[in-house]
């Protein structure tokens, strides 16, 4: 708003150019672009042709390897550039409307974007690694069951600089931007993997995701290997082999069901696209091999999908497939429908997966107290309408 007026000022009344420019929300944001789409703009504000390609590579690494906010801070480029970037575009995060801390360390960021929409990513410290579960939508237009976030409406797509933007604010948050002269090998950092695990249907908004990951993964900024980012799908079967393609991280299939019947009320997007459909998508994932396998996330819920002959029948399916199963003790949210399988069940149906040769972790639920757990995010500005009082009924 302030900046709309600020420009039509200018127009109108030149005295005011000696004003200092900041950045505003207005502007658009270099963060996200591909390096093309980079390189396109710095030309569509002037940078010459035969100069572009190498003020990219500067500004790419300013922007992902050194994680500056200010255009001021980038030495390299000369002082009327670095003017001309500043009024032209902004390199802002969304922005952190709060971070609780769970006890075990976790880290839940709620995020405001433009619009005033919010979303949630979640940091997760382990020993030998450092995790953050990224969103990639508002909302999902997909009606899992059992997932508090399929509850909500798909309110928008997130952009590739909404996505990315959650990795920058991690490692701000962290302090884990490098000074000058590289900083620690991947292997200790603190943000070390990437899991689309958070809001939304990666598939679903293919570009962005892809876009965003792309800059996850270019080794001249944040450079995350692609074995440690992971793309989790409901079964959008028509994309999965492009996701390889043209995405190329490591897979997660959310299974949670054996047969139609269950998996078509637990993920009700099985009906566009069965179990059979999925696992031939699943066969044919470009570069599946014994160091790349597939994940099969499966939901442990009590009395519904956790019999031995549910155990017995997941081995069955995903045979020949170089898997992993991953198996998620339910995380329940205010009026689930569903209990998580006791403990005991839980075991017996991993032993069941083991002895069949699958190594099958058991997730620990991370971050329960502050509601951080796989499946259990969902927007809280949605959360607090749903709970006033004069829109319960
Ligand atoms: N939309 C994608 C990625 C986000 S969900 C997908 O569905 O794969 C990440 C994982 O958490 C999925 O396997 C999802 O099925 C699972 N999940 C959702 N709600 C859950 C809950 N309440 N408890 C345990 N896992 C849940
Ligand atoms: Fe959407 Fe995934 Fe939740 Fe299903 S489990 S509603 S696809 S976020």
């Amino acid at each position: 708003m302030t900046a709309n007026l600020a420009a039509k000022d200018l127009a109108l009344t030149p005295d005011l150019l000696a004003l200092p420019r900041q950045s505003t929300a207005e502007q658009p944001t270099l963060i996200g672009k591909t390096r093309e789409e980079l390189r396109t703009a710095l030309m569509s504000v002037g940078v010459p042709e035969r100069q572009a390609k190498m003020r990219e590579r500067q500004i790419w690494a300013w922007l992902y390897q050194r994680g500056v906010q200010d255009f001021g801070a980038m030495s390299n480029l000369s002082k009327d550039l670095r003017e001309t970037l500043a009024e032209q575009f902004q390199i802002g995060r969304p922005e952190i409307v709060t971070c609780q801390v769970s006890k075990d360390g976790t880290r839940k960021y709620l995020l405001r974007i433009e619009g005033g929409h919010e979303v949630e990513a979640v940091y997760i410290p382990e020993e030998d690694r450092g995790t953050l579960c990224v969103s990639s939508q508002v909302g999902c237009t997909l009606t899992c069951s059992f997932c508090h976030t399929g509850t909500q409406n798909l309110v928008r797509n997130l952009t590739a600089a909404e996505i990315v933007g959650q990795i920058m604010v991690c490692r701000d948050d962290l302090g884990e931007w490098p000074e000058e002269g590289g900083g620690p090998s991947t292997n200790k950092r603190q943000l070390s993997n990437i899991v689309l695990m958070g809001m939304g249907e990666p598939l679903y908004n293919f570009d962005a995701v892809r876009d965003a990951m792309k800059i996850a993964m270019d080794g001249e900024g944040i450079s995350l290997s692609r074995r440690r980012i992971t793309l989790s799908t409901s079964g959008v079967v028509p994309l999965i082999a492009r996701a390889g393609e043209e995405i190329g991280t490591m897979l997660a299939i959310s299974l949670h069901g054996t047969t139609d019947g269950v998996r078509d009320t637990l993920v009700p997007i099985n009906k566009k696209w069965n179990v059979d459909t999925l696992m031939q998508a699943c066969r044919d994932y470009p570069k599946l091999s014994n160091s790349e396998r597939i994940t099969f996330e499966y939901v442990m819920l009590d009395n519904i999908n956790d019999s031995d002959a549910d155990a017995r029948r997941l081995v069955k399916l995903i045979e020949g497939i170089p898997a992993k199963i991953n198996l998620i003790p339910f995380n329940p949210w205010p009026g689930a429908p569903y209990k998580r399988s006791s403990w005991s069940r839980i075991e017996a149906f991993a032993e069941i997966v083991n002895r069949a040769g699958y190594a099958s972790p058991v997730r620990t639920p991370r971050g329960q107290d502050i509601m951080a757990a796989c499946g259990q995010l969902k927007s809280a500005t949605e959360r607090a309408r749903k709970a006033r009082p004069s829109e319960l009924s």
